[in-house]
């Protein structure tokens, strides 16, 4: 993991460009995704699919703002689309989803993924400020 410290000492130098590869919508042989979010983005999500809190998701047990975790079939996120590898509730998905490879800590640090979990990671370009600036943004509007 890497890791640097302060709110706007966001990762640099790390290019980034998604395949769609979807591996981070699924378990693997290598990792066990947990793909957690507030109650706040679980009822934007409900409202926005017409599903109940209960059918795609469980309490995550956790104490901090992630206090749901998203259910999987077969490994698979409820709503990942095996078929095309795209989530059928995009613009709604949760910030951790929207976040990833970067993981944003509690104590305002960022850690973003090993490039072995992520294949994307290494290609395209530079990921800018105003990319991570746009995130907190929208985790201001879900959390607080
Ligand atoms: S694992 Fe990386 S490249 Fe693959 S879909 Fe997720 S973000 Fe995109
Ligand atoms: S909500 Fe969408 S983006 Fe997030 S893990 Fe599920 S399918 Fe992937």
């Amino acid at each position: 993991m890497q890791k640097r410290s302060g709110k706007e000492n966001f990762p640099k130098d790390i290019l980034f460009d998604c395949t769609i590869c979807a591996e981070c919508c699924r378990d693997s042989g290598k990792h066990r995704r947990r793909i957690i979010f507030s109650e706040k983005e679980a009822e934007e999500i409900s409202l926005a699919s017409g599903i109940s809190k209960a059918t795609f998701s469980v309490r995550s047990g956790r104490k901090d703002a992630y206090s749901r975790r998203m259910r999987k079939i077969s490994g698979n996120c409820f709503f990942l689309n095996i078929e095309s590898r795209l989530c059928r509730i995009y613009e709604k998905r949760p910030l951790v989803c929207r976040f990833y490879p970067f993981e944003l800590r509690e104590d305002g640090s960022w850690a973003c993924a090993k490039p072995s979990d992520c294949e994307g990671l290494g290609r395209g370009e530079v990921v800018r400020p105003a990319h991570f600036r746009r995130l907190l943004k929208r985790a201001k509007e879900v959390f607080y």
